[in-house]
């Protein structure tokens, strides 16, 4: 048997970069999240060759203080969580620490970030996760990532990229989930110069959906607002003449995140029961919330999953929902429902 050894840190973050950046859109998504988290307003994503070369996200956020930028790249370094009880109830998108210091392992990166009490912001530069230079710089309040040559140290990732058109269509679709998560912040992404996205961060799901899907899909929505218990749900659904091919554009989220779930997707179309032909499936942006405990995100860093405590509740509150909604739409009176 060879000697049995603790990895290096190097190693160890290569392996979990592994895990948590599969491929520029998710580099994007912890880098959007992060901005969101931040509490920023306007959230830009510029991408070149997919995202491969160049992916930069500039947010207006409170930025990070001088003696904090370094810290953020270590593994398990967040502001976000402190003890193990916080676990319990998690409010923010990021809480493991462990993004920033995952892409930075397999990529070059340009950091700008300035908080609003500070008179100069501060740059960094990281090559494969080190810091080579450090300074300060005049910036805007908030915080630049650039993101250069990602997986430019691992080359066996780098094999399993597709093309440039590929994956920044993956990025532009990360890009517009955290978009319809969050109406409040306006969202913009320019692919090689030219703009895929704006939102227009008025705060209105609807407008969100319009800048994200089109005018047409905006027009044939209809809202969903209803409550089970503790749990509610709230959103937009195509009234049932207006189905698609797919289920491409059934678009849910637990608490703010973005998660594929075939409980809801079931409670959703089940409402809609025999008004969809077959092979027709309905559109919808849906926001479920519940208490925390009732939901565990900590299964995967990039994975979309989720469990929930009490599946037949949050069927149940899609399921009504959604009904309730379609209901209303086609002027029937709307039944109180009760659990
Ligand atoms: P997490 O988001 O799980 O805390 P990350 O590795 O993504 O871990 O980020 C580490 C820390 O760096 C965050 O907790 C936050 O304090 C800080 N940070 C990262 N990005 C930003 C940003 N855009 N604006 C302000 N602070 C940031
Ligand atoms: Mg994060």
């Amino acid at each position: 048997m060879p000697k049995i050894q603790q990895l290096s840190p190097h190693v160890a973050d290569l392996i979990a970069a592994g895990e948590v950046v599969e491929r520029p859109a998710s580099a994007a998504k912890e880098l959007v999240e992060n901005a969101i988290d931040a509490g920023a307003h306007k959230v830009t994503v510029e991408l070149r060759d997919g995202g491969m070369t160049f992916l930069r996200v500039t947010d207006d956020g409170c930025g990070m203080a001088a003696e904090d930028v370094e810290t953020a790249f270590l593994r398990h370094a967040t502001s976000k969580l402190h003890e193990a009880a916080d676990l319990e109830a998690i409010h923010t998108l990021g809480f493991r620490g462990e993004a920033l210091a995952a892409i930075s392992s397999v990529s070059r990166i340009d950091v700008l970030t300035k908080t609003a009490d500070a008179p100069f912001g501060t740059s960094l530069h990281l090559e494969a996760g080190v810091v080579t230079e450090r300074g300060e710089a005049g910036c805007p309040n908030g915080t630049t990532m650039l993101v250069r040559d990602l997986f430019y140290n691992t080359p066996a990732r780098m094999k399993f990229m597709k093309r440039d058109s590929v994956e920044a269509s993956a990025v532009l679709s990360t890009v517009q989930r955290l978009a319809l998560a969050h109406p409040e912040v306006a969202v913009r992404v320019l692919r090689d110069g030219q703009e895929q996205l704006s939102t227009p961060g008025d705060g209105k799901l609807l407008s969100a959906i319009y800048a994200v899907m089109g005018r047409q899909t905006a027009q044939e929505m209809t809202p969903v607002d209803g409550s089970w218990d503790k749990l509610s749900v709230t959103g937009f659904v195509t009234r049932p003449a207006a189905t698609r091919g797919t289920r491409g554009s059934q678009i849910f989220f637990v608490n703010g995140r973005h998660v594929r779930s075939k409980l809801m997707t079931a409670a959703l179309e089940q409402a809609y029961r025999n008004q969809l032909l077959q092979g027709r499936f309905p559109a919808c942006v849906l926001h479920l919330h519940l208490p925390e405990h009732l939901v565990d995100v900590n299964v995967h860093p990039a994975k979309t999953e989720v469990r929930f405590l009490r599946e037949q509740e949050v069927f149940d509150c899609v399921h009504y929902g959604v009904l309730g909604a379609l209901e209303q739409a086609s002027g029937r009176v709307q039944m109180k429902l009760k659990p």
